[in-house]
């Protein structure tokens, strides 16, 4: 199986697991999911890129505008050649994070999420880096050594920064490592220019970096746990134990592109069950929910790994079949939906009209184009009778 099947396999279990437990829980799985995002179901990385990528550009346009309002503090305290150089800096780093909020508009695919937030740190490392070094060769009056140890304290800022992102250790740690080496050059610098190595206030701010990194990664952490456990929730539909439209939706658009892109066939089907307001209205709204539980069991039962069945909505499923031809499809649906014993409220068995859609086959131009169509053969099923499958 790629990494996609994988991927995809992981959603589905994931899923299940939210669902039977409320919430994902600190398993052993849950925690190598907060450890690192290796193996992180897709359509929940995509939530959580989408989601770092807004705050990355919240947080860049807000930065965008304070570095430049600053200048004219610096202009206030510190003597005009030093806050000249300093104003450049600052229109450096201003213009570097404009660019990062622009850049964030990007697709909300992992790889982009952690670059945004690699740029929301680097930035001001380098300006933190490059102000500390202009004004390292400054002499200061003891208004403006009062500023200084302003900027000396940044860092922290930075480090606590981590805690508003739904991080995993890994991402935390590769976040906080640069801004603790910075500290660490900036203080071979100083020895180098005569100063001592680890003054015991140098010794007490890495100390408190390090506690603060500590506790950032913790906020992170929990933040990326609240999520998936949200996430996991929303992604069940609780009558049937199936995907949810919403997630289904998203599944599938992945699965639509990675289909095209590496070039394997898809097939997705579209079910509705037939006359089922009669069951409603014969038997009660009761027994038309029992029912519409029994078909998700059995439609998860006919499904192999990395394949998705989705609520489409009332009494209509969508069944997503990666690496699978129409015909292997329609065979296996055949066999799941006549060996599943589901019986009407009158005994009656339970039929299903299903229209199928297939890449390469068909030609459709996007996800929605795919459901589409074999929502189209659905409804031609519908006008030849009942208990059909059109392809
Ligand atoms: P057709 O054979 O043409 O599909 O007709 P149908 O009777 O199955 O009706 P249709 O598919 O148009 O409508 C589905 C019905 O399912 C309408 C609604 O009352 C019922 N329904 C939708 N959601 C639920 C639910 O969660 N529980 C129950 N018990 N009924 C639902
Ligand atoms: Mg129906």
């Amino acid at each position: 199986m790629d990494s996609w099947g994988r991927m995809a396999a992981r959603a589905d279990a994931l899923w299940r697991k939210a669902r039977e437990q409320g919430s994902v829980s600190w398993t052993r799985d849950g925690l190598r999911e907060l450890v690192h995002p290796l193996r992180h179901p897709a359509v929940l990385s995509r939530q959580r890129a989408r989601l770092i990528l807004a705050r990355v550009r919240v947080v860049a346009m807000l930065f965008a505008v304070l570095t430049v309002l600053w200048i004219p503090v610096d202009a206030w305290l510190f003597p005009p050649a030093l806050w000249r150089q300093l104003a450049w800096a600052r229109i450096g780093a201003a213009s570097a994070f404009a660019v990062l909020a622009w850049a964030c508009r990007a697709s909300p695919t992992p790889g982009n999420g952690f670059k945004a937030m690699l740029g929301l740190f680097i930035i001001p490392v380098a300006f933190y880096l490059a102000a500390e070094m202009i004004i390292a060769r400054a002499h200061l009056g003891s208004h403006s050594a009062g500023l200084a140890d302003v900027y000396a304290l940044s860092p922290l800022l930075f480090i606590a920064g981590i805690s508003i992102f739904p991080l995993t250790v890994a991402e935390s740690v590769s976040l906080a490592l640069p801004v603790l080496a910075a500290l660490l050059i900036l203080r071979a610098l100083r020895a180098m220019a005569g100063h001592p190595l680890m003054p015991n206030a140098a010794v007490a701010s890495i100390w408190l970096l390090v506690v603060l990194a500590a506790v950032s990664l913790m906020a992170a952490g929990s933040q990326l746990h609240m999520l998936y456990a949200l996430a996991g929730r929303a992604a069940i539909d609780p009558m049937t134990g199936l995907t949810s439209r919403s997630s289904g939706e998203e599944l599938l658009r992945l699965q639509f592109t990675l289909s095209q892109r590496h070039d394997y066939p898809l097939t997705i089907a579209f079910l509705d069950i037939d006359d089922f307001k009669a069951i409603n209205d014969r038997a009660g709204h009761e027994a038309g929910d029992a029912l519409l539980s029994a078909a998700g069991q059995v439609l998860r039962r006919g499904l192999r790994e990395g394949d998705a069945a989705i609520r489409w909505g009332g009494d209509e499923f969508l069944l997503v079949f990666p690496y699978a031809r129409e015909n292997e499809i329609k065979r296996r649906l055949c066999e799941t939906l006549s060996s599943a014993g589901l019986r009407r409220s009158d005994g009656a068995p339970l039929t299903f009209r299903v229209g199928v859609a297939s890449l390469p086959r068909d030609l459709a131009s996007d996800a929605a184009d795919l459901v589409r169509l074999a929502d189209q053969r659905m409804y031609e099923a519908k006008l030849e009778g009942k208990n059909r499958l059109v392809t």
